[in-house]
């Protein structure tokens, strides 16, 4: 591929594949080096709200993840203790009618599965599984962009090279090597149940259960065939990575120990395969680019996942990053390509700084204990549910 219109990611999770299929739509030839030979499923569960599946479906892949994905009717609040509703958020159709898109909980396997297939069928897309970058210089033409396929080294000449490598970026470690995530002191424990094994009628939207020091998120994915659970605790193992196994019997415990209700005890029994994930973050306000490099998705802002957003946040950085990159190659634009990344950067630095601090901010009140617990549930009562959708408006009106 020549370098004049080539970019290339490093990284084929969510954020890279979707901004794989941006540039594609704006005319870039895109080179997608992905280290792991196979796209495998990470993790289980998926919340997508409308400010991300409208990217999606902008890109085409709304008839594939339509089949594919469960339109929640619904958010419920569960108050651990009493096992009782505290509020219930309405979302369905009519929360879609209002966003201009719908709100859909899927399986990550059967998102990553719908973009793979849309990227295998561009011409201008050349995915390389079993590529994993190692090294950039820059010069006047671009980046030369080094990486190992299996045991052989490579080199790909390209206009920009974009770091979508995830929270443990080897492109960010490279271009800003004190930048770290920082672990967050919680452990997501992640499963999944066929809906028929619950001893309960399955839940047909979004149930999240607050407690003391812990939550529990719970939704249908696949069609609603299986149930997805997310259990956050707090702890001090931290190790890195997505499927480190957990056993069942010590989070069952836990959540006895700590008084859960029935319902919600019965949920987490009836999971028999769990995996452990520890919380790390990116600090707020890290560099995003510098000259032809740009970062993006969870390698410049891996955030704490309790506003449901962090893949939200990389599809919109796909969007945006296309926008700006399709722009500065326009004959009228006369702008330069690190001049477009800067661009990027900047369009996107403040509204993910504040869904960082919503995730930070979500986690401490679902976590409250005692008299501050009862005061949340009371307030949240009080607003009543269309206020408390209404304050997540910002978040799910975004257009591209
Ligand atoms: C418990 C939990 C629940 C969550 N729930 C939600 C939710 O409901 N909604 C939501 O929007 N977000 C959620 N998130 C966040 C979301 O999962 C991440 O923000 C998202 O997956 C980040 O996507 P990414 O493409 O930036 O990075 P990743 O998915 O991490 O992809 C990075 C890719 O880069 C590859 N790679 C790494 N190094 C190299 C290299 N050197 N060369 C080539 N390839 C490389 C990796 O193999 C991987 O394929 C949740 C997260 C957690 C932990």
């Amino acid at each position: 591929m020549p370098a004049s219109r080539t970019i290339v990611i490093a990284g084929a999770g969510i954020g890279g594949l979707t901004a794989s299929l941006a540039l594609a739509a704006r005319g870039f030839r895109v080179v997608v080096l992905e280290k792991t030979e196979r796209l495998e499923e990470a993790g289980a569960g998926l919340q997508l709200s409308p400010n991300a599946s409208r990217v999606l479906i902008d890109l085409g892949l709304g008839a594939r993840l339509a089949q594919r994905a469960v339109v929640p009717d619904a958010v419920t609040v569960m108050n651990a203790r009493s096992g009782r509703a505290t509020v219930r958020l309405p979302l369905g159709d009519s929360a879609a009618a209002r966003a201009g898109a719908p709100y859909w909980v899927i399986h990550r396997a059967d998102l990553q599965s719908a973009l793979e297939a849309e990227v295998k069928a561009h011409r201008s897309i050349d995915l390389q599984l079993g590529s994993a970058f190692e090294n950039l210089s820059s010069d006047s033409g671009g980046v030369t962009v080094g990486y190992r396929r299996r045991s052989e080294r490579r080199q790909q000449q390209a206009l920009a090279l974009i770091g979508a490598d995830g929270i443990w970026s080897t492109v960010r470690g490279q271009m800003f090597p004190s930048t770290q995530p920082r672990f967050s002191g919680l452990i997501a424990w992640r499963g999944t149940v066929d809906a028929r094994a619950l001893p309960q009628a399955a839940p047909l939207g979004v149930q999240l259960w607050m407690g003391p020091q812990a939550h529990l998120v719970v939704y249908p994915i696949s069609g609603g065939r299986r149930i997805n659970l997310v259990a956050i605790v707090s702890d001090d193992w931290h190790r890195e990575g997505w499927s480190a196994p957990g056993e069942a019997r010590e989070i069952r415990s836990r959540f006895e120990a700590a008084g859960w209700a029935t319902p919600a005890r019965k949920l987490i029994g009836a999971v028999d395969i769990w995996k452990r994930w520890a919380l790390f973050a990116m600090p707020d306000g890290g560099a995003w680019s510098a000259g032809t490099t740009a970062l993006l998705g969870d390698a410049s802002h891996g955030m704490l996942p309790f506003a449901a957003q962090g893949a939200g946040m990389a599809i919109e950085d796909a969007a945006v990053l296309a926008q700006c990159l399709g722009d500065s190659h326009r004959a009228d634009a006369g702008g330069s390509v690190p001049a477009a990344l800067q661009r990027y950067a900047q369009a996107r630095r403040a509204r993910v700084a504040k869904v960082q601090r919503l995730a930070r901010q979500n986690g401490k009140i679902y976590h409250l204990t005692g008299p501050m617990a009862l005061a949340r549930d009371l307030a949240m009562q009080a607003l009543g549910s269309q206020r408390l959708l209404a304050r997540q408006s910002w978040v799910y009106d975004w257009r591209p």
